[in-house]
């Protein structure tokens, strides 16, 4: 079925002997945005990266400030993207973490760079300022620039309208395709506590938290009946909630005609969590699945799309499409998987990636990528505290080193061997 005013019509099947270039807009310059960007440019499209921040990197863009309702949920609210507290190091080993070909290792001779395997934030940064520099992403991104309105335009295409900051200039653009890169770790998801409103207490989501000392000398002792005695004399049961209750996805510029929804957390109908199938190819989303390695899942995500978007692969018919996705919610259904994960690709993580390297004509994830990635999981339950420095899997950092030297290029530094 194809919507009116939202026809796919301005792609064909895919014809082996001639590639298209389109023009692109990819909303967002966190690490998906930017390998979609160059995936796109390596395809040959034109690429505009829009980027409502002041500088690229997307979550990884650590902000000391929070938002003016700690909860998240005022319209209002000072808005906050990145929900980075200051000491957090990474919960990947670095090299199972950078995208596949711009391996992420350690930089020698630069005293701001964090050379450990579990670096903190500001070296991911770094090491996404390194890849966009690399790969000259940087000039084709416009900085606190945002998009506000994404909606269909005549022909299959669509009209971008964007803000530059502090509201000045609403620009409207055509592009052919879109890809959606704008990340799902802004908007909080509360739970429904009966009586909340009424409770006196301080509420904040983990998206507000950035060190522990608005949290320090509270808590004098505790009493055996369960409340907790403060310095001052007073006794309450609690006096904090801290919601670490995950996050919603949230898309308030995409004007689809609800061909598109979020219901219950699920971004949908998508196909293979990419493509709604009424707007594919021309509309895309990189970055939905989580309980995954995201750097080289996004690279994969990013690399099907732009060979599809330039007709050199093929996707299935809008029919086929919508057949699939029914198939993987009845599948989901019959597992007694709630709607809220959908999206939580966990048990078949490997296989998603295999599956879109295989459309892609180029080799999955590497087996030491996989065991690294197991084995890091594995050891943070067993030594939340100490995991990140005690991991023993030496012969796997190794065998990633010896993968990095086909891979090292310009800027990367040199690969230990
Ligand atoms: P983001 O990084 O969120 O980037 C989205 C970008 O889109 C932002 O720059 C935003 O400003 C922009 N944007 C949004 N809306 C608009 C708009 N309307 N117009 C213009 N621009 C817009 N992953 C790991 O691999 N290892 C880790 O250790 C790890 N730790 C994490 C810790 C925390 C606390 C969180 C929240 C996530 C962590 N992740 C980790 C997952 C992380 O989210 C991904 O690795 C990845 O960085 C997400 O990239 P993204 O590009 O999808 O989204």
């Amino acid at each position: 079925m194809i919507m009116s005013g939202y026809s796919n019509s301005f792609f064909h099947k895919p014809q082996s002997h001639h590639l298209a270039s389109r023009h692109v807009a990819v909303i967002g310059a966190g690490a998906a945005g930017l390998v979609a960007a160059r995936e796109l440019r390596r395809e040959g499209h034109k690429v505009i990266v829009f980027e409502r921040g002041d500088q690229l990197g997307g979550t990884w863009v650590y902000n000391p400030n929070v938002e003016s309702d700690p909860i998240g949920v005022h319209p209002n609210r000072t808005l906050v993207h990145s929900s980075m507290y200051e000491s957090l190091r990474t919960n990947l080993p670095r090299e199972a973490m950078g995208f596949r070909d711009y391996p992420f290792v350690a930089k020698k001779g630069d005293e701001e760079r964090d050379p450990r395997r579990f670096p903190v934030h500001r070296e991911v940064l770094m090491y996404l300022k390194d890849f966009a520099g690399e790969f000259g992403i940087s000039e084709i991104v416009r900085l606190e620039t945002e998009v506000v309105l994404v909606d269909a335009a005549a022909g299959g295409k669509w009209k971008v309208k964007s803000r530059s900051k502090g509201g000045g200039d609403v620009e409207d653009e055509i592009y052919d395709a879109v890809v959606v890169c704008s990340g799902h770790h802004t908007e909080p998801r509360l739970p429904q506590i009966q009586g909340i409103n009424t409770w006196k207490g301080k509420q904040i989501h983990s998206h507000n938290y950035r060190t522990p000392a608005p949290f320090q000398n509270q808590i004098k002792g505790v009493h055996e009946d369960g409340s907790l005695v403060f310095r001052d004399g007073s006794f309450v049961v609690a006096d904090i909630i801290l919601y670490c209750t995950g996050y919603k996805y949230h898309f308030p510029f995409l004007k689809t005609n609800d061909i598109v929804t979020v219901d219950d957390n699920c971004v949908g109908p998508l196909y293979k969590h990419i493509f709604p199938p009424a707007l594919a190819p021309s509309l895309s989303f990189v970055g939905l699945p989580w309980m995954i390695a995201p750097f080289p899942m996004f690279e994969f995500q990013s690399k099907w799309i732009a060979g599809i978007l330039s007709n050199r692969i093929a996707l299935p018919s809008q029919e086929e499409m919508m057949e699939d996705v029914k198939a993987f919610h009845s599948s989901l259904e019959t597992l007694g998987i709630r709607k809220h994960y959908t999206h939580n690709v966990f048990g078949y993580k490997f296989g998603y990636d295999e599956w879109l390297a295989a459309q892609c004509g180029c080799p999955g994830f590497e087996e030491w990528r996989k065991q690294m990635y197991i084995a890091a999981l594995e050891n943070l339950p067993k030594q939340p505290e100490t995991y990140r420095d005690e991991l023993e899997d030496h012969h796997l950092v190794l065998q990633a080193h010896q993968d990095f030297t086909n891979y090292t290029v310009n800027g990367v530094g040199v690969v230990d061997k």
